[in-house]
C-alpha cells in the first residue's frame, strides 16, 4: 500500500530538496529525456519561475502529441450535502447548520434530464458528502443505475470505499473514481480533518490502491491547494501516481489542483495562496512529468485563465457546474459547496474552446467498452 512508501518519505527533507533546486537544475530538467521526481521537484521549485515560457512550450508540445487538440467536458452532479465529517475548509461540514438534502431517485432522474437539456454531456461526475449511513454504497448503486441511463461515462467523487465496494459499483456501470488526499502532510492532516471517518489518514491515502485492486478504469487524484506547502504536497502526489502507475498500469489517471475558495463555514482562510502563474507552472510541470495524465480544471478557476490554459496542458474541463444538490432542476439555488468562478453555460465554454482551436469532446467513453472490459476480466 502507498502508506508504506509515504512513511519512508520525509516531508521536511522533501521540502528542503525542492527549495534548494537551482536554475541549472531547471534547465537540466527541461532537457532531460525522462522527467523523474528529482526533475519534477526542480520544475515546481521557485527556481523555475523564470522558465514558464519554456515549460509552457514543452507542455503544449507533449499534450498535443498525446491528446491532440481535444478537450473533454464533464459536469458534476451533487447528490447530497449530508456529511458526518468536519473538514475545516468545507461548507458541508457536519457542524454547519444548513439544510441537508439527499436526492431521491426521482430527483436524480430529473437532474439528469435537466443536464441533458443544457448540453450533450456524456461524462458525468456524481459527488456526495460522506455519510455512509444515509448515502452509502446501496444509495450510490441505485444512483449509478439511474444516471447510466443518460450518460456513458459515470465517475464518482464520494467517501473512500472498500475494494469490493468499488467492484460491486463497477457491475452497475461505474467507470471512474476521484478521491483527493487534500494533503499528504500526515502530521498536520488531522488539524483540517479532526473528526469523522475522514480523520483516518491511512484509509484515505490507500483508497487509490483499493481502486486499482478493483480495476477501476480511471482514478482521479489531487491535493487541496491552500492547506500546506503546495510544492511538497504535489511532489508527494507525483510519487503516489508513479507508484500506482507501476502497479495498476492499465488504469488511467487524472489530476486536479483545486485552490481553496471561500466556503460558508465561518470563513476558513487558506494557509497558502497559489497565484495563477504558480498554478500554470504546476500544470506544465505535471505534463512534463507525466505525458499521459489527464489534467483537469474545474469551474473554480476564472474563465479567462481556463481558456488560456486550455491550449497549454489541460485536457479536461468541467462546465456549467452547480455545486449544490438538486441545483440543476430540483431546488432553486441552495448552499453551494464552493462558489464557482467560471459561470458560463456549457455551450458558451464549448464555443470559447472551439474559438481557440480546441476540439470539444462531450463523449470519450462508450458503454460498449464496459462490456469489453468485463470480457477481458477488467
Ligand atoms: S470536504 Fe467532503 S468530507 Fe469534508 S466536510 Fe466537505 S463534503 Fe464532507
Amino acid at each position: 500500500m502507498f502508506s508504506d512508501l509515504l512513511n519512508s518519505l520525509s516531508w521536511e527533507q522533501t521540502t528542503e530538496r525542492i527549495y534548494s533546486k537551482t536554475e541549472a537544475d531547471v534547465v537540466r530538467a527541461l532537457s532531460a529525456e525522462q522527467c523523474g521526481i528529482e526533475e519534477f521537484m526542480a520544475l515546481v521549485s521557485p527556481a523555475a519561475s523564470g522558465y514558464l515560457e519554456a515549460m509552457a512550450q514543452l507542455s503544449q508540445r507533449l499534450t498535443y502529441a498525446r491528446f491532440g487538440k481535444t478537450m473533454s467536458l464533464f459536469i458534476p452532479l451533487y447528490l447530497t450535502n449530508s456529511c458526518i465529517n468536519s473538514c475545516l475548509y468545507c461548507g458541508f461540514h457536519a457542524e454547519n447548520h444548513i439544510p441537508r438534502t439527499i436526492l431521491t431517485p426521482e430527483q436524480i432522474d430529473a437532474e439528469c434530464r435537466a443536464i441533458k437539456a443544457l448540453a450533450p454531456f456524456e461524462n458525468i461526475l456524481l459527488v456526495t458528502g460522506e455519510n455512509p449511513y444515509r448515502a452509502g454504497v446501496e444509495y450510490l448503486r441505485e444512483a449509478i443505475e439511474i444516471v447510466k441511463r443518460y450518460f456513458d461515462n459515470v465517475k464518482i467523487e464520494v467517501m473512500p470505499l472498500a475494494s469490493e465496494d468499488y467492484s460491486s459499483l463497477k457491475q452497475v456501470g461505474l467507470n471512474g473514481v476521484i478521491c483527493f488526499q487534500e494533503t499528504y502532510n500526515r502530521s498536520r492532516y488531522n488539524i483540517y480533518h479532526p473528526r469523522g471517518m475522514k480523520a483516518n489518514f491511512d484509509w484515505r491515502v490507500n483508497a487509490p490502491d483499493r481502486m486499482g485492486q478493483a480495476a477501476v478504469h480511471s482514478i482521479g487524484m489531487g491535493v487541496l491547494i491552500g492547506l500546506e506547502d503546495w510544492r511538497t504536497d504535489v511532489t508527494m502526489l507525483a510519487q503516489h501516481i508513479k507508484y500506482l502507475e507501476r502497479r495498476y498500469w492499465r488504469t488511467r489517471y487524472s489530476v486536479n489542483f483545486p485552490r481553496l475558495r471561500p466556503a460558508e463555514n465561518g470563513g476558513f482562510q487558506p494557509n497558502v495562496v497559489m497565484s495563477d502563474r504558480e498554478l500554470a507552472q504546476l500544470t506544465f510541470a505535471f505534463r512534463i512529468f507525466d505525458h499521459d495524465i489527464d489534467i483537469s480544471y474545474s469551474t473554480r478557476e476564472q474563465a479567462e485563465f481556463r481558456d488560456n490554459m486550455s491550449t497549454l496542458g489541460v485536457t479536461t474541463f468541467s462546465a456549467g457546474s452547480k455545486t449544490d444538490p438538486g441545483g440543476y432542476a430540483t431546488y432553486p439555488q441552495s448552499l453551494e459547496q464552493f462558489s464557482v468562478s467560471d459561470s458560463r453555460t456549457p455551450m458558451q465554454v464549448a464555443a470559447a474552446l472551439r474559438g481557440l482551436g480546441r476540439e470539444v469532446v462531450w463523449k470519450d467513453w462508450d458503454r460498449s467498452f464496459d462490456l469489453w472490459r468485463d470480457i477481458q476480466g477488467r
